[in-house]
C-alpha cells in the first residue's frame, strides 16, 4: 500500500498493530499469525509509529522501518501495511488514527487494535486511552515476562469490565471488547536483536532472513 492508504471495506474483524519496528521480527509476527487463527481476523494492518523528536530515535529510517516490514510480509496475505503515520508531518496518536479509519470504514465494521501484554499494562497513559474502546477492540498478545493482571486494582476492573473470553463476539460487535489471546510466548524484543546485532552475535532465529539480509545490506545496527 501507498501513503493513501487505502483501507479495504469489509465485513470481517480487521486489526491494525502498530509498532516502531526497529526492526520487525517473530516476536510480532507469530504471535498475531496465530491470533488470526483464533479469532477469524482477515486483515492485520501494519502501522509503523512516527517517532515524535522529543523522544529517543529509532535506529533506522522511517523509510527502512518500512522497507523491513515490507519484505517480512511479502508473500503472507494475512499482513498489510499503512504508512500513514509516517506520512504525517507531527506525532500521531493511536487514537486519532483509530478514529480517521473509522471515519473510512463507519460505524459497524469491527475493527481491533492488537497489542504485546506489555503495552496493556501501561496503557492508561496512552493518550485519552479511555476513549480507545469506543472506537476499536484490543486484542492482546502474550509476552513473557510482563505480569498477567494489572497491580492497580482500578485497571484491573477497567479490564475485567470489557474483557471477554468468546472471539466470536469480536465480529459481532464494532468495537468495545478486551481479548487476551493465548499466543506463544516469544521471547524476543527489538531492544535484544539491535544489542546482539551491534555486539556481532547472531539473530538468525529472531526475525525473517530477509529482514536480517536488509539489515546486514544497509549496515544496519552496527558498531
Ligand atoms: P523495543 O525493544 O525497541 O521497545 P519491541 O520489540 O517491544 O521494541 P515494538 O515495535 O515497540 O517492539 O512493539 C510493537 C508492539 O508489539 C507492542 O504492542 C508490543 O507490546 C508488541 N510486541 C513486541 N514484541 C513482542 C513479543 N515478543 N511478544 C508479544 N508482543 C510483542
Amino acid at each position: 500500500m501507498g501513503l493513501n492508504n487505502p483501507v479495504p471495506a469489509s465485513l470481517g474483524l480487521q486489526a491494525l498493530f502498530g509498532g516502531t519496528f526497529d526492526p520487525i521480527h517473530y516476536g510480532h509476527l507469530r504471535p498475531v499469525e496465530m491470533l488470526a487463527k483464533t479469532t477469524g481476523l482477515a486483515q492485520v494492518i501494519l502501522l509503523p509509529n512516527h517517532v515524535p523528536p522529543h523522544r529517543p530515535q529509532p535506529e533506522a529510517s522511517a523509510q527502512q522501518r518500512v522497507a523491513m516490514v515490507e519484505l517480512a510480509i511479502q508473500n503472507n496475505p494475512l499482513f498489510s501495511l499503512d504508512t500513514r503515520e509516517l506520512a504525517r508531518e507531527t506525532p500521531s496518536y493511536t487514537l486519532d488514527t483509530l478514529r480517521e479509519l473509522r471515519h473510512q470504514l463507519g460505524h459497524q465494521q469491527p475493527l481491533a487494535f492488537i497489542i504485546g501484554q506489555d503495552s496493556l499494562l501501561s496503557i492508561n497513559t496512552w493518550y485519552q486511552w479511555e476513549e480507545l474502546l469506543q472506537n476499536c477492540h484490543l486484542l492482546v498478545c502474550a509476552r513473557p515476562g510482563y505480569a498477567t493482571r494489572f497491580a492497580q486494582p482500578e485497571m484491573q476492573q477497567w479490564l475485567e469490565t470489557h474483557q471477554t473470553r468468546d472471539p466470536a463476539q469480536l465480529s459481532v460487535q464494532p468495537h468495545g471488547l478486551i481479548f487476551l489471546a493465548d499466543t506463544p510466548l516469544i521471547n524476543i524484543s527489538a531492544t535484544e536483536i539491535r544489542n546482539r546485532l551491534h555486539a556481532g552475535d547472531s539473530c538468525a532465529d529472531l526475525l525473517p532472513p530477509a529482514v536480517l539480509r536488509y539489515i546486514r545490506q544497509h549496515s544496519l545496527y552496527q558498531d
